[in-house]
């Protein structure tokens, strides 16, 4: 699904100069290094603090307990994520309350947030899913109008800008932001498959908020702001020198990542808009598109068996293909406790069609031409 290696040959001379230094350095945790990779991606990203954790999952538990949200309160959700955006929720003794999205974009929607908030609710977690924001604006006004909490799970989108209607207006052109800035807090991974991907794990927490960032960069830190003076139960998440110097490398060619994985995007998209029985992915309207998922829906009535005969049809021909997400969060054994309402109709839909291409920053002509040409004979023989 990923070419992480031909990525790497084409920084190899950067990352392994920098490596060495760590290794000469014997700084392995914290340190400039790290240090630099914050402040490069604070500019980046226009935002004022950047907080470097272990992994996205952690970044999103420790958002939750920097806000102070406390067993019994409610945080809405997407039914149709990852599971870490709920998990962590859970783990806190808090209740996932699970929405249904949109069946174009496959994001949340405003409306179905609404629907979902009750006396108990006290966050929002917008997931951009597949690489473009959610409707932010409605969901930050949404969250303002009934004072709750905004957390961004930008693992997917990084690198991605949103751009906000102008004021008073629902069409021309606003203030435009990096995802994962908009909210209270935004969060991210840098899981070696992500956009912005290092070698091992490793997360980061955004905020523009002054108290709210020296909260989790001290519940990151053992609930510690001064050395062996322990102020709240916190944890140990953080981000090591290796992956930084990675990761600082990296940024400064995400741009270019983003756009060479939009124009194989382009390529799927003109290729597979002929096909009848497929529907191309959505884009919203204000959000740039980071693509970090290429991710189709087929249009037959018998569309899971359809898919299962295409990925055994691709597989004989070594071409990957996932499945995100095969189950709606609410049918999870896990998240049973959680969950009385029935189903969603479009997550349930979405489960049962969806399925994903190789996507990454090295596609080649040749590569897209193979993919869309096993896919087009696959949909010949229907
Ligand atoms: C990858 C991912 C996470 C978790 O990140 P890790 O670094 O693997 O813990 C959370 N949310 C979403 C939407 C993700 O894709």
């Amino acid at each position: 699904m990923v070419d992480l290696k031909t990525q790497y040959t084409r920084i190899k001379s950067e990352i392994d100069r920098e490596m060495q230094e760590v290794f000469d350095s014997c700084i392995f945790i914290g340190g400039p290094k790290v240090n630099a990779f914050r402040e490069s991606l604070e500019q980046y990203l226009g935002v004022k603090h950047v907080i470097p954790c272990a992994n996205g999952t952690d970044a999103l538990q420790i958002t939750m307990m920097a806000l102070g949200l406390k067993p019994g309160d409610e945080v809405i959700v997407p039914a149709f994520t990852y599971v870490a955006t709920a998990e962590v929720i859970g783990l806190l003794g808090l209740t996932p309350v699970m929405t249904d999205v949109d069946p174009g974009t496959m994001n949340i929607t405003a409306a179905n947030i609404e629907a979902a908030i009750t006396p108990r609710t006290k966050a929002i977690v917008p997931v951009h899913l597949f690489g473009q924001s959610a409707d932010m604006a409605s969901i930050m006004a949404l969250a303002k109008k009934h004072n709750l909490f905004v957390i961004e799970d930008n693992a997917q989108a990084i690198g991605a800008d949103y751009t906000f209607p102008a004021a008073g207006t629902t069409s021309g052109d606003g203030e435009t932001k990096k995802t994962g800035t908009i909210g209270h807090f935004g969060c991210t991974s840098f899981f070696p498959s992500k956009n912005l991907g290092c070698y091992g794990d490793g997360g980061a927490m955004m905020t523009n908020d002054d108290a709210l960032a020296a909260k989790a960069r001290m519940i990151a830190n053992h609930g510690q702001s001064k050395m062996y003076y322990h102020d709240e139960i916190g944890v140990n998440s953080r981000l090591d020198a290796m992956q930084a110097v990675i990761l600082n490398a990296k940024l400064k060619h995400l741009d270019e990542y983003n756009a060479a994985r939009n124009r194989a995007a382009d390529y799927y998209d003109r290729f597979f808009g002929q096909i009848p029985q497929l529907q191309i992915p959505a884009r919203e309207t204000n959000s740039t598109h980071v693509f970090h998922q290429y991710t189709l829906q087929i249009n037959t009535p018998d569309s899971v068996k359809t898919r299962d005969e295409l990925k055994a049809f691709l597989l004989e021909k070594s071409i990957p293909c996932m499945i995100y997400y095969p189950v709606p969060l609410y049918d999870q054994p896990a998240f049973a406790p959680f969950w009385k309402d029935g189903k969603l109709p479009v997550t349930e839909a979405l489960c049962a069609s969806v399925f994903s291409l190789p996507m990454h920053s090295e596609m080649t002509e040749s590569v897209l031409a193979e993919i869309t040409g096993a896919v087009k004979a696959f949909f010949e023989t229907r």
